[in-house]
C-alpha cells in the first residue's frame, strides 16, 4: 500500500469518527429540546409526573413542561390546597395570542390570587412558588402567612413592553403563560408592595428579595424592579422558552 493510500484511509476514518460524534451530539440536543418544549408526552417520559407538594423535585423544569399539552395530567396534578384552579376552554392561537390547556385560578396555598386565564404549566409553577418559597419566607420574616397576592397582569394580547430589542415579539402574556405580581397581603393585614418596599434593607425588602430569588427555580423567566423601569412595581414570571432571572 502506498503512503498516499494510507493517508487517505486515515482521513476517511477520522471523518467517520467526527460524523459519528456530531450525530450523537445532535441526537442529545434534539432530546433536550424535545423535553424543553414539552414535546415528549408524559406516558413516554422516563421522568415520573410532577407532585406539587415535592419541593425538592428533581428534573423540575421537565416535569412542569410535561403539563403543557396534557389536559388529563393537568387535572390530576393541580390539586388543593396548593392550588385551587379549574380548567377552561382553549382559545386557539390567532395573531400570536390565545392559549391551550388553561385554567382559572382562585388561590394558592390559602392565599387569594384571582387569575382568569393561565396555562396549566404556569399555574403549577406558581402554586409551587407560593407553597415552597412565599409562605416559608413570610413565616421567616414576619411570623405570619400570606393571605393574598396582587395580580398586576395575566393574559394580554400584546408585545413585550420596555425593551427595544424584544419589542417586536409577542409577550408570554399573549399566550397566558405569564403573570405579574405587585404586592403581598399578610394575615395580620400588613401589605408589602414592590413599589414601596423593594429598595432598602428593611424586613419587607429582605422578604421581597427572598421570594424573587426563590422564583427562579420554578419559572423560566423572572424579572424584578432591578431589571428595568417597566418592572419597577412588579415581578414578571413566565414559562416561555428563554431562561433568565434578573
Ligand atoms: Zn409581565
Amino acid at each position: 500500500m502506498t503512503d498516499r493510500a494510507t493517508s487517505y484511509d486515515r482521513t476517511v476514518r477520522q471523518l467517520k469518527r467526527l460524523v459519528a460524534k456530531f450525530s450523537v451530539l445532535v441526537a442529545i440536543g434534539a432530546i433536550l429540546v424535545a423535553f424543553w418544549s414539552g414535546a415528549i408526552p408524559q406516558r413516554m417520559s422516563p421522568i415520573s409526573p410532577l407532585d406539587l407538594s415535592d419541593k425538592d423535585s428533581w428534573f423540575l423544569d421537565f416535569r412542569l413542561t410535561s403539563l403543557r399539552h396534557d389536559k388529563a395530567l393537568c387535572a390530576a396534578t393541580l390539586k388543593a390546597p396548593i392550588l385551587i384552579a379549574t380548567p377552561i376552554s382553549d382559545q386557539p392561537y390567532k395573531d400570536g395570542c390565545g392559549w391551550i390547556n388553561g385554567v382559572r385560578m382562585s388561590s394558592a396555598s390559602s392565599a387569594k390570587i384571582p387569575v382568569n386565564a393561565m396555562t396549566c404549566e404556569m399555574a403549577a409553577a406558581f402554586g409551587m412558588w407560593v407553597a415552597h418559597v412565599v409562605q416559608p419566607a413570610a413565616q421567616l420574616h414576619f411570623k405570619s402567612s400570606v393571605t393574598g397576592l396582587l395580580n398586576m397582569g395575566g393574559y394580554s394580547c400584546r408585545n413585550i413592553i420596555g425593551s427595544k430589542f424584544w419589542g417586536d415579539f409577542r409577550s408570554q402574556h399573549a399566550t397566558a403563560n405569564a403573570l405579574d405580581i405587585g404586592a403581598f397581603t399578610l394575615a395580620d393585614g400588613r401589605r408589602i408592595s414592590l413599589k414601596k418596599d423593594w429598595q432598602g434593607d428593611t424586613t419587607e425588602a429582605k422578604f421581597l428579595r427572598d421570594v424573587h430569588r426563590g422564583a427562579c427555580r420554578y419559572f423560566r423567566v423572572v424579572l424584578g424592579p432591578d431589571y428595568n423601569a417597566a418592572h419597577h412595581d412588579h415581578f414578571h414570571f413566565d414559562r416561555g422558552y428563554l431562561k433568565s432571572c434578573r
